[in-house]
């Protein structure tokens, strides 16, 4: 199915996990796609720019760079993030306003540089990864969680804001994914089977979720399908929030 077919997209993040997924599957219907990522390298046919969302210039450019390459810009996937545990007496300010620069004034930039790219697109669209930590009162989160709660109302208002331009702005809320992320969060438990065993047991249905599986509930949100949908959220996490 080529339902994205003439149309370009840019993934942040999109040179690992929930973002290289959503990169691959994305080109597999059709699209052109731009991976805007600390690492450049990704595999063909995604291009790889190098940005860090937390520097604003870099970003511009990077997005400038990423439209021209792909002859526009229709798809916009604000996937980059970064995580933290700890309660609200664990982190230090700096690292407050780190978390802060990377997962929500990185959306920020990312979403300004795209906007004259995606008002020029007969189908904008922007989907933002949030997180159930946006709304599930995770332990041990809560500096990563007020980020996400953040993303979700950006989310919202944007979608208030640009809907009357056409450009469509909603968000997926993954629940424990199998990524390199949450490999690298098990390697660093003093017991990785039995924290895995708790993450897995965490949600109802009893097993992490794949990265495929947000890439799809991502690329059904960017799709042209879906073009009656903005302003929401849709949660890919074993039912952990809905049952
Ligand atoms: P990942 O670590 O596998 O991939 C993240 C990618 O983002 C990496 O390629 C990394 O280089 C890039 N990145 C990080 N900081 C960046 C920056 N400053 N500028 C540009 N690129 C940057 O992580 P993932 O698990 O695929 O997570 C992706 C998104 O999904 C994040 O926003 C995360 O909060 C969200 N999420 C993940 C899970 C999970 O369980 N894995 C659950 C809910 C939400």
């Amino acid at each position: 199915d080529q339902e994205f077919a003439g149309l370009a997209a840019v993934v942040t993040g999109g040179a690992s996990g929930i973002g290289l997924a959503t990169a691959t599957l994305l080109a597999r219907r059709g699209a052109r796609v731009a991976c805007l990522d600390l690492v450049p390298e990704v595999p063909e046919p995604l291009i790889g720019v190098r940005a860090d969302v937390a520097d604003d210039d870099a970003v511009r450019a990077a997005v400038a760079e990423a439209a021209t390459a792909l002859g526009g810009l229709d798809i916009l996937v604000n996937n980059a993030g970064i995580g933290a545990r700890g309660t609200i007496e664990d982190n230090s300010d700096d690292e407050w306003r780190r978390l802060w620069e990377v997962n929500v004034l990185g959306m920020v930039r990312t979403t300004r540089a795209a906007l004259p790219h995606l008002r020029a697109s007969a189908h904008a669209a922007i989907v933002n990864t949030c997180s159930i930590a946006a709304t599930a009162g995770l332990p041990d989160r809560a500096l990563y969680s007020a980020t996400k709660g953040a993303v979700l109302s950006l989310t919202r208002a944007t979608a208030a804001d640009l809907i009357h331009d056409g450009i469509r702005v909603t968000c997926v809320n993954p629940g424990t994914a199998d990524t390199p992320w949450v490999a690298r969060l098990l390697d660093a438990a003093d017991d990785p089977a039995a924290e895995r065993a708790a993450l897995e047991a965490r949600q109802p249905s009893g097993r992490l979720v794949s990265a495929d599986e947000i890439a799809g509930a991502i690329a059904y949100l960017a799709s042209p399908r879906s073009a009656a949908t903005t302003g929401t959220d849709l949660a890919v996490d074993g039912g952990m929030q809905g049952l």
